[in-house]
């Protein structure tokens, strides 16, 4: 019966558990999963989702859950958001693909013009479509060693940028990433990052210090002359929502256009309105020579982005780039969609709104509780970094208890960190305050069951 149901912001806006969680239709499928998919894919919930639309997902057994993860950052402006659902199910009915390499057309061309006017700069720009995520930081890598004839790709401690060979190989995190799945590939080195919570001596330091570290790589280790491209994520999304102390990304601009090494800006997870800024990067002030966005682009269907100077990605050849599926017509009509629903919604403001009332209600628990050893992040990205009592020793357990306690009465929530000791809060930007409080009291409770 509920497979039936309509999602979108129609959906009834409640928190309602009817069963036990899971339901007997989700384990029924938990049971038929299991026989059918391989256990290298894992999920975070028990349930399965029948419909979801405005700030809830509502389960094959009826429970509604509030969303404070936006299927990992993706349905930023909801799910099955009215604009993208309109031009996605128009798209659908008039072509569904011609391959973009083979017969082109306009909505690719739409979505390139956008993003190219949204991104940071004035510049000259260019944008590319790719499917996901760490394609689009592979042709970052592309275009970057075409433009510049070399090759090293500099990244950075708890970076996460995909899970293709050369992405993985530029993830920082071994489990669950990496681990067997190796030899990596070349060319790869990794600097500290400027993580002001747990910089050694201490937060005032971290910047500058980080900076002489990441500086050092480059010019003593490396040669400036053989780096292609540092990539940096504005703010690090599974590394735990790292925010780089002040100061740190512009000093590494500054010194990547010194040395003539481009300067690549992963905003897969940040970009498109969440952290209260078209591009996380604005924040700091920095014009990357590059951009790679995916996550939030196109209401949840597959579709990324590299946006950069025209000068570089023109030095790729003819041919050298693209995919079958790249730039899907219908995908390209959902971030359309996605454009629309930001700037008639003002959702860039009603992210900076979500994540006050977040951090308001973090605060507010961190002033009953001694597991929480850092609140950080921007806009509708927040997290809290949690740790055993009156150390900084990360604190895995709590996180998986107070993620259970979360579950079980009726709010999504994902966890981050390099560390695995991080609640990450992504919900999405039509989500009512009603909701966003309510999902804070359970958060609370969840803090208090410790
Ligand atoms: C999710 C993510 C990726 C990878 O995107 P996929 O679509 O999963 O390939 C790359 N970079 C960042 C910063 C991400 O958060």
């Amino acid at each position: 019966m509920t497979t039936s149901l309509v999602g979108g912001p129609a959906l009834p806006q409640a928190r309602r558990m009817v069963t036990d969680i899971p339901g007997p239709r989700s384990a029924e499928l938990a049971a038929r999963r299991s026989a059918a998919l391989p256990a290298g894919l894992a999920s975070a919930a028990g349930v399965y989702v029948a419909a979801a639309g405005g700030g809830v997902a509502v389960d094959v057994d009826g429970n509604s859950f509030i969303d404070l993860g936006s299927g990992i950052a993706v349905t930023t402006v909801g799910n099955s958001a009215p604009a993208v659902v309109e031009r996605a199910t128009a798209q659908l009915a008039r072509y569904t693909h011609t391959c973009f390499l083979a017969t082109p057309y306009e909505p690719y061309i739409e979505v390139a013009e956008t993003l190219n006017r949204l991104t940071p700069g004035s510049h000259d720009k260019r944008t590319a479509l790719f499917n996901t995520g760490s394609e689009a930081v592979e042709n970052a890598v592309k275009y970057a060693r075409a433009a510049t004839g070399r090759s090293a790709v500099v990244v950075f401690d708890h970076a996460f940028h995909g899970r293709s060979l050369l992405t993985m190989t530029m993830t920082a995190k071994n489990q669950p990433y990496k681990h067997g799945f190796g030899p990596f590939a070349p060319e790869v080195y990794r600097a500290p990052m400027a993580y002001p919570y747990r910089w050694p001596s201490g937060p005032q330091h971290c910047a500058e210090e980080a900076f002489a570290h990441f500086a050092q790589l480059v010019d003593a280790q490396i040669g400036a002359d053989a780096v292609a491209c540092v990539v940096v994520e504005p703010i690090q999304g599974e590394g735990g929502f790292i925010v780089p102390a002040d100061g740190f990304l512009r000093a590494v601009a500054e010194f990547c256009r010194e040395r003539g090494i481009l300067l690549v800006a992963d905003e897969v997870q940040t970009g498109i309105a969440r952290t209260g800024a078209w591009f996380a990067c604005e924040h700091d002030g920095i014009v990357p020579d590059l951009i790679t966005t995916a996550k939030g682009l196109a209401g949840g269907l597959p579709l990324a982005a590299v946006t950069g100077r025209a000068d570089v990605m023109d030095a790729a050849h003819p041919g050298g780039i693209g995919g079958t599926y790249s730039g899907n017509p219908v995908a390209c009509a959902a971030a359309l969609g996605v454009f629309e629903e930001i700037e008639s919604g003002r959702l860039v403001e009603r992210a900076r709104t979500i994540g006050e009332a977040m951090v308001t209600a973090l605060e507010d628990i961190a002033a009953g509780t001694d597991v929480i050893g850092e609140i950080r992040g921007r806009g509708a990205m927040i997290a809290a970094e949690l740790v055993v009592p009156g150390t900084r020793e990360p604190n895995r357990d709590a996180v998986a208890a107070i993620s259970r306690h979360c579950h079980l009465n009726g709010v999504l929530t994902l966890t981050a960190g390099t560390f695995g000791n991080v609640m990450r809060f992504l919900p999405p930007l039509s989500i009512s305050d009603e909701l966003l409080t309510e999902a804070f009291d359970v958060v609370r409770d969840g803090f208090a069951s410790l």
